[in-house]
């Protein structure tokens, strides 16, 4: 790793003063769990931490008009702590038990799981966010078991936050913070597929911090994940839906797939299959078929269409309180 200098902020003026306009200047340490990996790998060495752990205001969660803020610093165990979360928000609240790891739960922040880099082992090998080496992508023609089956133009990384599909399912809100003022962003917006090297996962520019998430009131909603075991790993699908119900029929419903491309994944035409309809086993299973709709596996990932089918159906039934 190399040497860097560490500046601990206690308000967010300090915090935001000492950042950049360039990450290899300085960037944000919340609770380090993906930052420091990364650092002693030598795939980001930025001249100066801030760490934001200190500032009280980037805490706590709290009801917000008819919906909740969840500051940039909470951590997983509080986030599954919390009874707001739990009763209101089941599907963000899955997403955050499916985060088994004691350490990762502890130290492991809101902000840090939205902005965290990807898990490719191309880019962490640093072959950067494309995995490209010469211009040729590694992951084409290489070990793609855990790759994107909806890429985005080059990338065929996938997003690695576990609770980014909950909240873009959930219509959610984060608020970026930098010394010249403050900007919103639906959370949707906030997860980019990057096409050149030096371009971000994320919208986040270099001298911002993420300060909050704003939800609104929720739906009937759910997240069901498919991993490959119960600690220490990314899951390898997430579908995360919200559904607005007049009596049994769906008037509007967000179903959004995790782990399958750059971004969490809208599936639209899926989407609409459901309108003014009851969710059965049945029409459950047609809208996971829709949802999958233009996958494009690559040489190892063709599994992954199916778990995204059945995450799909499952989630949709889950929200309803229907047995599969
Ligand atoms: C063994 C293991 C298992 C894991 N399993 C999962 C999993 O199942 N699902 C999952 O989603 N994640 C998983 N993770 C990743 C983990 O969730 C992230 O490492 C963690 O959420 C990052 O939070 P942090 O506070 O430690 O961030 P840090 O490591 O401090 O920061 C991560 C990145 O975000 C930036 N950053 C952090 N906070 C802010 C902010 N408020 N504003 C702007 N930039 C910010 C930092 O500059 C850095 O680039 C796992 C990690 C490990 C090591």
């Amino acid at each position: 790793m190399n040497n860097f200098e560490y500046v601990n902020a206690t308000s967010l003026k300090e915090a935001a003063a000492a950042l950049a306009s360039s990450w290899t200047d300085a960037v944000v340490l919340a609770g380090g769990t993906d930052l420091l990996g990364l650092m002693k790998d030598y795939v980001m060495s930025p001249k100066r931490l801030v760490n934001i752990k200190n500032i009280k205001e980037l805490g706590g969660i709290t009801k917000s008009g008819a919906g909740l803020r969840i500051g940039a610093t909470v951590t997983f165990d509080e986030l599954a702590n919390s009874a707001l979360v739990r009763q209101g928000y089941p599907s963000l609240y899955a997403a955050v038990m499916g985060v088994t790891s004691p350490q990762i739960r502890n130290m492991g922040t809101v902000g840090g799981d939205l902005c965290q880099r990807p898990r490719c082992w191309y880019f962490r090998l640093g072959h950067g966010v494309l995995g490209e080496k010469d211009g040729k992508s590694l992951v084409a023609d290489g070990e793609n078991k855990y790759h994107a089956i909806f890429p985005e133009g080059r990338a065929h990384f996938v997003s690695a936050s576990s609770l980014g599909p909950a909240l873009v399912a959930l219509g959610a809100r984060v608020k970026l913070v930098s010394a010249a003022g403050s900007r919103e962003l639906e959370a949707a917006k906030f997860f980019v597929a990057p096409q050149s090297n030096e371009a971000r996962e994320i919208a986040l520019l270099p001298n911002e911090i993420l300060t909050e998430v704003v939800l609104p009131a929720a739906g009937k909603n759910a997240t069901y994940e498919v991993r490959q075991k119960d600690a220490l790993d990314w899951p390898l699908v997430t579908a995360s839906v919200n559904l607005t119900m007049k009596g049994t029929a769906v008037t509007a419903a967000n179903i959004v797939l995790g782990h399958v491309g750059p971004t969490p994944r809208h599936a639209a035409g899926a989407e609409q299959a459901l309108i003014g309809k009851a969710v059965t086993a049945d029409l459950a299973m047609a809208v996971g078929e829709a949802a999958v709709k233009g996958a494009k596996a690559l040489s190892q990932n063709a599994y992954k269409i199916q778990l995204a089918r059945v995450a799909v159906k499952r989630a949709l039934l889950e929200a309803v309180g229907v047995k599969a």
